[in-house]
């Protein structure tokens, strides 16, 4: 199954490898205890258990991929995950993710296109006890409203442009963390903040290659069909 310590010493030693790009040497203690804490052995299918813990993305069925431990944790820390915040996740995945902001904050509303993967995050996510994660089969462009606005939104995904609606539904003083590019060309993730004035701003942080936002089940169109009211 692999080894919670060696996957523990990669993440610092990518994150430390990287720190000219992410702008720090180390990630915020809280957000490394999460990632010691969540045993991704229960989000990675019984053929690639192996694999469980090395740096690395895994497959999940459906030709998507839990996220390389290393880009977790980064995500989680660009975030700046504080015991009060809502969290938006768009692409649940295997819940993994989800998982490892549930120790962090005090909810998580997670969005998964594929009803089957939805399914099975949920189920996953309640047999483990994140009692404060919330899955729903939705496309993630348009946002979660009902529980808008959010401390912080995560995408695990890249989509060509930023959802308008995910930015609208960002708190002032919120952080939007993001892959952004083309499907299979260069992404950059990308932190966007709303201060306190509402003003947007956003920052390239790390070439990273994510699986594509997709817009329905079948298509891979990520033009904005609408706008925000
Ligand atoms: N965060 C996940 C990994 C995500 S892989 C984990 O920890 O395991 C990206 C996921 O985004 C896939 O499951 C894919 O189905 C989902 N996805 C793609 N486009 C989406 C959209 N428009 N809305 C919601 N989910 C989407």
């Amino acid at each position: 199954m692999g080894d919670i310590d060696q996957m523990m010493r990669e993440i610092a030693w990518e994150v430390r490898a990287t720190r000219t790009w992410i702008g720090r040497e180390a990630l915020a203690p809280p957000v490394m205890e999460a990632m010691r804490r969540v045993p991704r052995h229960e989000f990675v299918p019984s053929e690639f258990q192996s694999w469980a813990y090395a740096d690395g993305p895994v497959g999940i069925g459906h030709g998507q991929t839990v996220s390389q431990p290393y880009i977790v944790a980064l995500m989680t820390d660009l975030l700046e995950p504080q015991p009060d915040d809502v969290i938006l996740e768009i692409g649940t995945g295997s819940g993994y993710q989800a998982a490892v902001l549930s120790q962090l904050v005090a909810r998580v509303y997670s969005l998964e296109i594929i009803p089957e993967l939805a399914d099975e995050a949920t189920a996953r996510l309640r047999r483990l006890g994140c009692s404060n994660v919330e899955v729903k089969a939705a496309d993630g462009y348009s946002g979660w409203g009902e529980h808008a606005p959010f401390d912080g939104i995560i995408v695990t995904a890249a989509a060509p442009h930023v959802s308008p609606y995910l930015v609208e539904q960002l708190k002032p003083g919120g952080r939007l963390v993001i892959p952004v590019g083309p499907p299979h060309g260069r992404q950059e993730l990308q932190v966007i903040s709303k201060d306190d004035a509402g003003e947007v701003t956003s920052r390239d942080v790390l070439p990273v290659a994510f699986v594509p936002l997709t817009r329905g089940r079948h298509s891979a169109d990520t033009t904005p069909a609408d706008s925000p009211q």
